[in-house]
């Protein structure tokens, strides 16, 4: 039986409820939480099932000044900023990472390069290649053992509608009864535009529109075709900035003598070397009103828990909402009205899972899509593994928050 699953990045759920999107063909539509953190975090936990915690995939930079690939920089260490960190050397290491370095395409200098001799970045590999998360079985590696033939078609090659075009030539030429097709654009488009309703009215026609060519196309091959489109988080809009740097940097420490910080759009990241700069961060932080620090036991039951502290010994999350005004996540001059990377109990956080098939387990975060594709490639035994995962690692990492539905069916 041909399965195609569609992954729209960022196309949460606020965005369709109330909207006509595909309701005709996807009748089974349910919102999905999706989990802390970003894309990279989200989509290796739709790929295999497990959270952050488990295939080791979170934010992309991690504290690692053994094993850092940037090694070499320390030695640049001296320079002033205006020469060692600027859009040149930026866009430079961006280039040695990707080409050189063996960092993978989507490698960006998302950390100053002073002090990116301290970190390792995560996704060295293609995630949707055979293998990509090491250390995890994906449902493509899952596939391959089996000898299923499936395509996966993802930004690495083509554009949303070059995919499209792709995948309906791959269906109707039968060489493959998995399809799976990431398209990436959704998400600039949605930090953009979130609030302009006409022009997302105008977008989802485009895709819709699209879609429907895939269904008919796979439909024609076979008529017990399933089709589920998903996303792996929503898009909250931006009402507040905070300058979440200017805050931390006026209490006088340095880095990386004192503590180093990541800061990515949503959430600040911090590792101490020092009792007092680890008190004075704490009390800054605490008197803030735009987040707060995430509790151990909170970070546990989100999935992203990490004993060795690699992703930050301390994690303030912003409220929804909320933007850092200045980080090195984004480039400068950046102002999206729409940003990702909230707490996932945010409504605007949730995902989507729509499909032409009532899905054959409870599906309630974005960690169960991946039962949902076994079943439809025809792959594992559902009734066994929903009850040993729900027994066992998804209950204690936690990425699945509240109950599941005993029937294994989900409200449509
Ligand atoms: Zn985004």
């Amino acid at each position: 039986m041909l399965a195609v699953f569609v992954l729209i990045d960022a196309l949460g759920w606020q965005y369709l409820e109330g909207r006509e999107f595909l309701n005709d063909i996807l009748p089974y539509r349910i919102p999905l939480q999706t989990v802390l953190g970003f894309s990279s975090g989200a989509i290796p936990t739709i790929l295999t099932g497990r959270p952050p915690a488990a295939t080791g995939h979170w934010n992309l930079f991690y504290y690692d000044p053994k094993g850092s690939p940037f090694r070499w920089l320390r030695f640049a260490g001296f320079l002033p900023d205006a020469l060692l960190d600027n859009r040149v050397t930026r866009k430079v290491l961006k280039e040695l990472g990707r080409r050189v370095l063996g960092m993978g395409p989507l490698f960006e200098c998302g950390v100053s390069p002073r002090f990116l001799p301290l970190f390792n970045f995560v996704e060295k590999t293609n995630i949707y290649a055979d293998g990509g998360i090491p250390g995890s079985s994906s449902i493509f590696d899952e596939l391959t053992r089996r000898g299923i033939a499936h395509r996966v078609y993802s930004y690495h090659h083509l554009s949303d509608a070059n995919i499209i075009d792709q995948a309906i030539q791959d269906i109707q030429s039968k060489t493959a009864s998995f399809f799976f097709l990431y398209l990436s654009e959704m998400d600039m488009f949605l930090h953009m535009h979130c609030k302009e309703p006409e022009q997302i009215e105008k977008r989802l026609r485009t895709y819709e529109k699209a879609l429907r060519k895939v269904f008919k196309a796979a439909r024609e091959v076979d008529s017990q075709t399933t089709m589920t489109v998903i996303s792996d988080h929503g898009m909250t809009p931006v009402r507040h900035h905070f300058d979440l740097v200017a805050k931390i940097q006026a209490l006088g420490l340095k880095m990386p003598d004192d503590y180093l910080a990541v800061y990515d759009s949503t959430m600040a990241r911090f590792w101490f070397f020092n009792a007092e700069a680890k008190q004075s961060v704490h009390d800054s932080l605490n008197k803030l009103s735009c987040g707060r620090i995430l509790p151990d036991e909170e970070l546990r039951q989100l999935g992203v828990y990490f004993e060795d502290r690699r992703f930050g010994e301390l994690i303030f999350l912003l409220h929804p909402g909320w933007l850092v005004s200045q980080g090195d996540f984004n480039g400068k001059g950046w102002m999206p009205t729409g940003m990702h990377g909230y707490h996932p109990q945010d409504p605007w956080s949730d995902a989507i899972f729509l499909s032409s098939s009532q899905p054959t387990v409870a599906v309630r975060t974005i960690a169960d899509v991946y039962s949902c594709m076994q079943n439809a490639a025809g792959l594992a035994p559902q009734i066994e593994s929903l009850a040993s995962r729900s027994g066992g690692e998804s209950i204690q990492t936690g990425v699945t928050v509240g109950t599941r539905q005993p029937t294994g069916t989900a409200q449509a």
